[in-house]
């Protein structure tokens, strides 16, 4: 064995460092990616249970100039989580990290270790009578640790904010295996260079997150949802505009889905029984959190509706009736990646634009694509009220994904991307960048920007071993 495999069992413990060169360890779980896009090979699993541990596992590896790459609950979509196919890079895994430190319900805080699983943190913070609005539909089992790296969105941006967003502090183990407690959960702090939003979004390559101090919110008296047809794009930005202006701050989402996208869940998952997709080319998810009763929130969505009927930009719309339905209904929006997924390989963007621009993109970027490839298919959905679309692009009908994919990948995404840049929008609005896209940030970030992302790293990574090769190749 080598030097570095038993100095990180001496840290550790021989039963939580997993290495590949014993034969029974199968570490295909920590090597492969969510999509299924990218299998490496790991020298090692190593799974440290506290902060010290992480720090003297980082110190021993940067000592032998071993790769780390950092993973939570690897469901990241851009194959930032996995190591390269090499074997010399190291898996640390945060999973065993899973203490919720501290409650603090005067300062409306919450201290939590990395590993926590979202899940767990928002039931952590209900019972204490609280809301942890992040929300999105891998919450099972991605890490806070993996939320903050990827700074992930989800279904509540729209009034909480992104995971930066809800992050006041952060513990981080730096490349040199120091550790820096920047747990204070203050809302206001003017010391100087603001190091919490360096890390958060940095995707594993500028430090480790081993613990973070988030905002936690009142309880919302009522949460209700609707489900309305739009005629067009343009309508559910108009929808949008007047939901903001009836319901203020009480709008918590505000999903577009496509005939498509519907379609493909109607036919994979018939027993959801989706609403009004039929003859209607998009659908539109709203919910309404309001802070004094249901009777409010209800009154409140049915004026918005009416209204919106009689401007011609709703075609017809559902309230739900009670939590069952709420959830029927979020659960269909939920089950569109994975109807794709059951659908076949597909090639996947998930990007964001100025608001205002979402009906030309839409529009422009459809008709380019179906004139380049004929027969092509779109699968639009997303955030619209973050101006988030997942523009997904699928083979013509009864062609093979995979050979799709092989072909048209290239040219699909070119094509994409250089719309989006046209548009001023962005390429990763909450995925990331990782190793998928890393190729593409020269084309579509600013240079300065990109000359200062690559100092910043220079500086707090010199020896280039905090996953290397992940956003900037
Ligand atoms: P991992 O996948 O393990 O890691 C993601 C990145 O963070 C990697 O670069 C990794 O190196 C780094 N990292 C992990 N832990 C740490 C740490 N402790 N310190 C430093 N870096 C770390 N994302 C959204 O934003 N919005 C969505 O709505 C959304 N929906 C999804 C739905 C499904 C079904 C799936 C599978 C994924 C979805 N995602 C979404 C993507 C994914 O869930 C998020 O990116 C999530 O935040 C990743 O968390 P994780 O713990 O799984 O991280």
């Amino acid at each position: 064995m080598s030097a570095l495999l038993q100095t990180l069992r001496d840290i550790c413990g021989a039963a939580n460092v997993l290495s590949r060169h014993e034969a029974d360890n199968d570490l295909s779980a920590w090597e492969q990616d969510w999509r299924k896009r990218s299998r490496g090979c790991a020298l090692a699993v190593v799974r440290p249970a506290s902060t010290a541990e992480v720090a003297a596992v980082v110190k021993a590896c940067a000592a032998h100039a071993t790769p780390i790459v950092p993973q939570g609950g690897n469901t990241g979509l851009v194959v930032g989580s996995v190591p390269d196919g090499s074997g010399t890079q190291v898996v640390l895994s945060m999973t065993r990290m899973q203490a919720v430190r501290a409650l603090d319900a005067a300062n409306l805080t919450m201290t939590v270790e990395a590993g926590c699983v979202l899940q767990n943190l928002q039931e952590t913070a209900a019972g204490a009578g609280f809301l942890f609005p992040l929300s999105l539909a891998a919450e099972g089992s991605c890490t806070i640790g993996g939320n903050l790296g990827t700074n992930a969105g989800g279904t509540q941006v729209l009034r909480y904010g992104n995971a930066r967003d809800l992050c006041l502090g952060l513990e981080v183990v730096t490349a040199q295996g120091q550790v820096w407690n920047g747990l204070s959960g203050l809302r206001k702090d003017n010391t100087g260079y603001d190091l919490r939003h360096l890390m958060i979004g940095s995707e594993g390559t500028l430090g480790i997150i081993t613990a973070a101090t988030m905002k936690l919110y009142p309880l919302p008296a009522a949460t209700l949802t609707a489900w309305a047809a739009v005629p067009s794009m343009e309508a559910a930005v108009a929808l949008l505009g007047m939901a903001h202006q009836k319901l203020g701050p009480g709008l918590t989402g505000f999903e577009v889905m496509g005939q498509l996208a519907l379609g493909l869940v109607d036919r994979h998952y018939p027993q959801q029984r989706v609403p009004l997709f039929k003859n209607h080319p998009w659908c539109v998810l709203l919910e309404n959190s309001d802070s004094e009763s249901e009777n409010h929130a209800r009154g409140q969505f049915e004026a918005l509706l009416e209204a919106a009927i009689e401007s011609g930009c709703v075609s017809d719309a559902v309230v739900a009736e009670n939590l069952t339905q709420a959830r029927a209904l979020w659960h269909i929006r939920e089950s569109i990646p994975l109807a794709q997924a059951q659908e076949g390989l597909n090639i996947k963007h998930d990007i964001s634009l100025p608001v205002s621009s979402i009906p030309a993109f839409v529009a422009e970027t459809d008709a380019l694509l179906k004139r380049e490839i004929p027969g092509v298919q779109l699968v639009n959905f997303g955030h619209l009220g973050d101006g988030n679309l997942h523009y997904n692009v699928q083979a013509p009908p009864g062609s093979d994904g995979m050979t799709f994919l092989v072909q048209q990948e290239e040219r699909v995404n070119t094509l994409v991307y250089d719309q989006v840049a046209r548009f001023a929008g962005s390429i990763s609005a909450e995925h990331g960048v990782g190793e998928l896209k890393a190729s593409k940030l020269p084309h579509y970030k600013d240079p300065t920007a990109l000359s200062m992302m690559r100092a910043v790293k220079q500086a707090l990574d010199p020896q280039n071993i905090l996953n290397p090769r992940k956003v900037l190749a």
